[in-house]
């Protein structure tokens, strides 16, 4: 593709608009880009889904310097993923991370995917865990109604499973073994209103299996 026939319109308005936004900011708020120049103190480390539906530092009005985010199709924490690895070894020593946060959305690809085994080979293989996940809970996945609902719910306990596979992840359990404190979340995004809906976790299943064993972890 050349500059002459890349959807040139749209693309350039992007640019245009980065320009209008960094000049309303300088005027706005003419400090901003001074201390973010000198580093960065986020207190939130999200994980979520790449959809572009799910427009967190929006949605939040966070604005810059306040979300550290990691992105996959449907929002995986892996154990065996170095781009997981790197970036939660970097956040929780460099970082002053309070809250760990994973958000799924509502309508997303990567966990229909796993339900009805669509999508390309990439995206089959990467979603397999929570392929996995569903067969695990397929009795109470089935007595939903319609596809749609069994989505939603695939997408909550997806997030419950991902905040629980931060709990185990290595440079987390380092975090709390030295004394640090972290408060756990889990959200979906629903793409049909715009808010952000908690998702219940299970701190009494997590106790039992000895994941919690300070009280350094916390729900807020
Ligand atoms: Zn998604």
């Amino acid at each position: 593709m050349t500059g002459e026939d890349r959807g040139g319109d749209e693309y350039e308005a992007l640019l245009a608009a980065n320009r209008e936004w960094a000049e309303d900011v300088s005027r706005s708020d003419p400090q901003l880009f001074e201390s973010m120049a000198e580093g960065q103190r986020p207190p939130f480390l999200l994980v979520a889904c790449c959809d572009s539906r799910e427009a967190l530092e929006v949605a939040t009005k966070a604005g810059p310097g306040r979300l550290f985010i990691h992105r996959n199709v449907a929002n995986q924490v892996r154990l065996d993923d170095p781009a997981m690895d790197a970036t939660l070894e970097f956040a929780l020593k460099a970082l002053p991370i309070r809250h760990l946060v994973v958000s799924g959305h509502t309508r997303c690809g990567g966990v229909e995917a796993a339900l009805d085994g669509g999508g390309s080979r990439g995206v089959v293989r990467w979603v397999e865990p929570v392929r996995e996940l569903a067969q695990r809970h397929r009795e109470e996945l089935d007595a939903l109604p319609d596809a749609r609902a069994r989505s939603h719910r695939l997408t909550e306990l997806n997030v419950v499973a991902q905040v629980t596979n931060l709990l185990r992840h290595p440079a987390v359990r380092r975090k709390l073994d030295g004394g640090g404190e972290l408060a756990l979340h889990g959200w979906v995004f629903q793409v049909e209103s715009g808010m952000l809906r908690e998702v219940e976790l299970p701190w009494d299943d997590w106790r039992q299996e000895g994941l919690l064993p300070s009280n350094r972890v916390t729900g807020r």
